[in-house]
């Protein structure tokens, strides 16, 4: 392949494969239109390249134009995408005003006043502008990780690549006569590699901030509960114990409630399983309220739930317990003829020493046995210490 040739595909071909793969990628993603956005992009700045190379019958000015109008749009699009994956919208004034400016500046030095030159630094300060739109939106998201740090820097590199680089390049040269000038000068073959490069870094980063978010909604499938939106008891189990110990480390206070939902099975069998369900959702949502941004509430399995309240003695768990046994008994539950009520029994245990998740869940199991014991709709508080967190003496085996 000569060289030329393969200057002038090289872009179009990188473009290519990253739209087919951005295009994939939405296709099994419907909710995601940022991946539908960079696939469009993609395609955009493939054409605009390949029409670098060839001349349509429409022209040689207006066949140029076409391929700037595709860069811009495709620039466009690429910077609203990155942005909207990010703050949920498209900066489309500022986007819209450099764009339209670089194109009616390289109109009027295609048709109205011809000059290579100025046609080149035309496009390249409206792309190097759009990218510095995109740097200035990503400076102020909050919690940047690694791969928002680097899609900061990388579309502040690609400011500074159309920005600086084409005058500086031009400035050694004094500027391009006509095209063959320009496709054999060192701009063109630095803007065809560093475009390239940076096209495939930004793409590889959205690929890896694509494959994150997949991990994270992966390991948060795995330990939250479908029905209820509560963690299921891995996702508490593994929360509970982490709190438990931070509380262990500070000193302070923690408290489990386990509650159990009285005769569902009867619930169920009166008024159908997908009213069973609505009751789950509620009373779930009643706990989650009441455990707050500090406490751990899960759903264990069935009918039954746990919260952890950290900094909460055994008074301050059981008004909690009964607070939501209040609430809950005295409201009618959506999809539930309204004169039915549905209640819930609760143990209550406070942490003594150094007792772990295991034995404060055993007492406050026992407390929610007894609440059931005693009729039901009430809360139980576990005050006996427990057997296996009493010290043992030294020495004794
Ligand atoms: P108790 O007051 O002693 O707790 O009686 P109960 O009927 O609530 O207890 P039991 O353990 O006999 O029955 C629990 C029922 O919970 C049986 C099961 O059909 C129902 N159940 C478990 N998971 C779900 C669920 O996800 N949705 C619905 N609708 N019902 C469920
Ligand atoms: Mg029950
Ligand atoms: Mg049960």
């Amino acid at each position: 392949m000569n060289n030329s040739l393969f200057i002038t595909l090289l872009n179009p071909s990188i473009a290519l494969v990253l739209a087919a793969a951005f295009f994939l990628l939405w296709r099994y993603q419907r909710h995601r239109p940022y991946l539908a956005m960079l696939g469009l992009a993609y395609t955009g700045t493939a054409i605009g390249f390949l029409l670098q190379g060839f001349i349509l019958p429409i022209g040689y000015g207006p066949t140029k134009l076409l391929s700037i109008v595709l860069f811009t749009l495709s620039a466009i699009l690429l910077a609203g995408a990155v942005v909207a994956r990010y703050t949920g919208r498209v900066p489309i004034i500022p986007l819209a005003t450099f764009g339209a400016a670089g194109v009616a500046a390289f109109s009027y030095f295609m048709f109205v006043l011809p000059d290579l030159s100025w046609r080149i630094l035309s496009l390249n300060f409206a792309l190097g502008a759009i990218s510095l739109v995109v740097a200035s939106e990503l400076r102020v998201i909050p919690d940047k990780g690694p791969v928002e740090r680097i899609l900061f820097a990388l579309s502040l590199l690609s400011g500074l690549n159309f920005l600086a680089r084409p005058l500086a390049l031009m400035a050694l040269s004094g500027g391009y006569a006509d095209d063959s000038a320009l496709y054999s000068s060192p701009y063109w073959t630095t803007s065809v590699y560093s475009h390239g490069l940076l096209s495939l870094m930004l793409a590889l980063t959205l690929f890896t901030a694509e494959a994150l978010d997949r991990v994270r909604d992966l390991k948060s499938d795995s330990v939250t509960d479908a029905l209820s939106g509560l963690l299921n008891r891995r996702g508490f189990e593994a929360k509970a114990a982490q709190l438990l110990e931070r509380c262990a480390k500070g000193n302070l206070p923690v408290a489990l409630v386990v509650a159990d939902l009285d005769q569902f099975k009867a619930l169920n069998d009166r008024h159908g399983h997908a009213a069973g369900d609505k009751v789950i959702i509620e009373f779930a949502s009643r706990l989650r309220m009441a455990a707050g941004v500090r406490g751990v509430a899960g759903r264990l399995g069935g009918e039954e739930f746990a919260v952890v309240l950290p900094l909460a003695d055994p008074a301050a768990a059981r008004l909690l317990a009964e607070a939501v046994r209040a609430v809950f008994s005295a409201e009618a539950v959506n999809g539930l003829p309204s004169d039915v009520r549905v209640t819930a029994s609760f143990g209550v245990a406070a942490r003594c020493g150094e007792e772990g998740l295991a034995e404060l869940m055993c007492r406050a199991d026992e407390a929610l046995y007894h609440a059931k014991k005693s009729g039901r709709d009430s809360v139980r508080v576990s005050y006996e210490r427990s057997p296996m967190a009493v010290p043992t003496p030294a020495g004794a085996a």
